[in-house]
């Protein structure tokens, strides 16, 4: 260990930007056995790890780079899966210099954080590989039974820790797939859809049932769900996209990201895509409007559909986007071009098509309570860009959760987002939250983490059930 000194950082190799331009294959490939372990000799084994603080799911960083370093992989694995129900597919797409790897000391040293993500990665997809994850073998059934609404990664991650501990799953969601955001929002580039299918498949293999196809509020109410099942955890996720209120975004011709992305994930599942016109970017002067991880997504994908060019119009710089800088680089190697300070003023064109957009270049003014600076408009200074297809990509927010529930919904905060405990109870009694739903638009880790809490404030909740039910009837009869 402690090797940071005389191993430089280095990540698995990466495709060129020519070649992965032309597909929608992951970009990295994987670490072989050397790489990795070598990597992980890189840590330091602080006495306080910082990256394990950084980490939303608390993992067991140095102890599982230790184990890997050691050759000791099945330990790593075991190490690693403990605390997360997907490792590999964090260490694809958590956005690690935000989390684990800007908090570890290496990176504040100098020398280039422990590649902690990747690491990740390499040790579960050894586990599959070895053949080490094998579908959940129950000790003991319960004879509780859970409905899970949503098979987001919370959804997924409330199963199978429910599962692990005996009770019965049946996963609901309004989709023809399990996965959530991993198979219809990210596309394959940043993670490919058949490491989230081997999960779900997983979770069949372990007696949890998918009911998909199922909408709440629409196939099923939450007041059937609570009857059939001993509690329900509400996963949902957030839908509602946020508009874009300039001249022009009444358009037809203005395509919501999500619509985009959702059809590219369809195709590569080799659907066919009944909007497919305007929903395909091929030889199209592609303009997207966010600086989020959605936009990000949406510029790379119409590069990989062989756009005639990909302008992303975002309102602050580079230094202050919400989305991961790593994203951006990726994007910009690609071939988007970036137009900083610059927010949309009006869209050109009709009800139906749009051919451009007129902007509003901006400049920064002081942060705001997250740290990052304000855009301020920079009177007079207007440009024109063309563009005939224009996505808007501003983030997301809950849909109307209530009516969802059939009006009998658990309490909701003025965001419109689900309240709950620290221990992810609802307002409901046997009712339980987490992901986006709770928190509004946010990452894959947290919802993961939500997910695991939720089971394990379910299952407590359960078994006092049972316990408190044991004692009545062990209770003398008056
Ligand atoms: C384009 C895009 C890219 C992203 N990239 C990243 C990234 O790189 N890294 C990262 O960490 N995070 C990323 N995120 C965020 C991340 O995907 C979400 O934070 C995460 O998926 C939330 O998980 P969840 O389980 O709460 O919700 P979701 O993944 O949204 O899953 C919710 C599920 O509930 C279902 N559902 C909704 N309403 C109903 C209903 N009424 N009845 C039945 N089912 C219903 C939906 O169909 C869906 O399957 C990205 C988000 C987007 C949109
Ligand atoms: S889950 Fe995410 S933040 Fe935590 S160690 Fe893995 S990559 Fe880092």
């Amino acid at each position: 260990m402690l090797r940071f000194t005389e191993l430089d950082q280095s990540y698995p190799a990466k495709r060129p930007a020519k070649e992965r331009r032309k597909d929608f294959d992951e970009i990295y490939g994987p670490f072989n056995p050397k790489a990795g372990a070598d990597q992980a000799a890189r840590c330091s084994q602080c006495g306080v790890p910082f990256c394990q603080s950084g980490c939303p799911l608390h993992n067991d960083i140095p102890d599982w780079l230790m184990l890997a370093a050691e050759g000791r992989m099945e330990e790593a694995w075991e190490r690693s899966s403990a605390t997360s129900t997907m490792p590999e597919i964090c260490g694809r797409i958590c956005p690690q210099d935000r989390l684990c790897e800007g908090s570890c000391v290496i990176e504040q040293s100098g020398h280039g954080a422990v590649t902690i993500g990747a690491v990740e990665t390499h040790i579960t997809e050894t586990a599959w590989k070895e053949g080490w994850i094998q579908p959940i073998r129950v000790k003991r059934e319960t004879g509780f039974s859970v409905g899970v609404v949503g098979a987001g990664p919370a959804g997924l991650a409330a199963a199978e820790r429910l599962r692990e501990q005996g009770h019965s799953v049946t996963i609901y969601d309004r989709h023809d797939r399990a996965g959530g955001l991993l198979i219809y929002g990210i596309p394959n580039f940043k993670l490919d859809k058949s490491v989230v299918e081997r999960r779900t498949q997983r979770l069949q293999k372990s007696g949890v049932a998918f009911q998909l196809n199922t909408e709440l509020g629409r196939d099923v109410s939450l007041e059937e769900l609570r009857e059939r099942h001993d509690a329900v955890f509400l996963a949902i996720g957030t839908y509602k996209a946020r508009a874009l209120t300039c001249p022009g975004a009444g358009s037809d011709g203005l395509i919501p990201a999500l619509d985009y992305l959702t059809a590219s994930n369809r195709r590569g599942f080799g659907e066919t895509i009944a909007d497919e016109a305007r929903l395909q970017a091929k030889g199209r002067k592609v303009v997207v409007i966010g600086g989020g991880d959605t936009a990000m997504d949406c510029v790379r994908t119409a590069i990989r559909q062989g756009a005639a060019s990909v302008t992303c119009l975002y309102r602050r710089d580079r230094e202050n986007m919400p989305g991961s800088l790593r994203e951006v680089t990726h994007a910009e190697e690609e071939g988007v071009v970036f137009e900083w300070l610059s927010a949309p003023l009006a869209l050109k064109g009709d009800a139906t098509t749009l051919s451009g957009v007129r902007v509003q270049r901006m400049g920064l003014g002081a942060p705001d309570r997250d740290g990052r600076r304000q855009p301020i408009v920079l009177e007079g200074a207007e440009t024109d860009l063309d563009g005939d297809l224009v996505i808007a990509a501003l983030g997301y927010e809950a849909e109307d959760v209530d009516a969802a529930c059939g009006g009998g919904g658990p309490v909701l905060t003025p965001r419109g987002t689900v309240r709950v405990t620290e221990r992810c109870r609802t307002s409901i009694p046997g009712v339980y939250a987490g992901g986006d739903i709770v928190r509004g638009a946010s990452l894959v880790v947290w919802a993961i983490k939500d997910g695991q809490d939720a089971a394990a404030t379910i299952h407590a909740d359960l078994m006092a059930r049972a316990e408190s039910a044991q004692t009545r009837e062990l209770e003398p009869a008056e």
